[in-house]
């Protein structure tokens, strides 16, 4: 820290965002309480750790605003005529963050005793204030709602597939779990469908994997259009889709089955130029959750009501027995 030349005029006092407007005779008697100093680079100013009763006004160079003391959350980053410390002074607490100079600044220094005198005289400067610390709050405000959405942003991508716009496994399994505990609790229903499209692997080799992703997407999208409300779809592996059904009996849940059949049938599916692609079947495993079941054995006895289906000849659904058959 090095003192530079400790004086400044009251006329180049008004030149700043802080007292302009005043008179500079209303603020004569300042410039001798003020300091001017010039700091280096990377300089910490202050720290939440200390309270310092001083505010900095920056006069040339740049400071940031930094959540930690290493500088990896940069909040904001001030130039010439923006303050830091002035929330300090006002509350008489320490800082809520960590300020440091970016490059070399020169930085003219008000300790709070001066501050709180400027701000009792003068009504032009205490608006300056208040306008500049409201400027600081709506910007951060607006930086706050940002991260919000970014932070909701990176939830739906942890629990929603990218192609079939499906939840995901992950979310499945969690979802699963807690329904079931749920159950227990309440006595109430619990239903699955284990949904796999047929002789997918065949529509992939004739068509393209291109053509077998839109056909994927597009039987997903059926799949969700014809549930109930309150009803959930996942994928649950590669072209196999899992569909919980809370409250929903054995019986609710096959006809629901029996009315995503009919709409996959009748499902069109278009290619990337809008060309129309042939259409798939899909077959379909349904279980109600038993009293005490996990959900492993729900899903297994769910999964070989769905082999059931296949082996039946596909496009259609097969109940789940009340035990695990091999
Ligand atoms: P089955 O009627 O017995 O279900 O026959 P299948 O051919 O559908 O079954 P199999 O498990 O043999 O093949 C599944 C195929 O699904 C193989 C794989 O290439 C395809 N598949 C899985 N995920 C995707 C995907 O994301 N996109 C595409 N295009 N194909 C996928
Ligand atoms: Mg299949
Ligand atoms: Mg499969």
């Amino acid at each position: 820290m090095t003192k530079v030349d400790a004086s400044i005029t009251a006329e180049e006092l008004i030149e700043l965002p802080l007292f302009q407007g005043e008179a500079p005779p209303e603020l004569s008697w300042l410039p001798p309480l003020c300091r001017i100093e010039e700091f280096p680079a990377g300089q910490l100013l202050l720290a939440p750790e200390r309270f310092e009763d001083q505010m900095y006004v920056v006069l040339d160079g740049e400071v940031q605003v930094q959540l930690d003391a290493k500088g990896e959350r940069v909040i904001a980053r001030l130039g010439r005529g923006h303050c830091v410390g002035e929330m300090s002074v006002i509350e008489a607490l320490p800082p809520s963050a960590y300020v440091t100079t970016v490059v070399r600044s020169r930085l003219l220094l008000v300790d709070g005793a001066t501050l709180r005198t400027v701000l009792s005289h003068s009504r032009c400067v205490t608006l300056n204030l208040l306008r500049m610390v409201c400027r600081r709050l709506r910007k951060d405000n607006l930086l706050l709602g940002r991260s919000l959405v970014e932070r909701d942003e990176l939830e739906t991508q942890a629990w929603v597939d990218a192609l079939t716009g499906l939840y995901n496994r992950h979310w499945f399994d969690q979802s699963l779990r807690v329904l079931i505990q749920h159950c227990q609790h309440r006595e109430a229903h619990l239903s699955l469908l284990m949904i796999d499209i047929d002789y997918f692997k065949q529509y992939n080799d004739t068509h393209g994997h291109l053509a077998g992703d839109l056909a994927l997407s597009t039987f997903s999208q059926t799949v969700r259009a014809h549930m109930r409300p309150g009803d959930h779809a996942a994928r649950y592996g590669g072209e196999e889709i899992a569909v919980l059904l809370p409250d929903a009996t054995l019986i609710e849940a096959t006809q629901v089955a029996e009315r995503v059949l009919t709409a996959i049938r009748q499902q069109s599916i278009n290619g990337r130029h809008g060309e129309p692609l042939p259409g798939v079947t899909a077959s379909i495993g349904v279980a109600e959750w038993c009293a005490d079941e996990t959900a492993d054995t729900l899903i297994a006895r769910a999964d070989s009501a769905l082999y059931r289906a296949k082996r039946l000849g596909r496009d259609r659904s097969c109940l789940a027995h009340n035990t695990v058959r091999k």
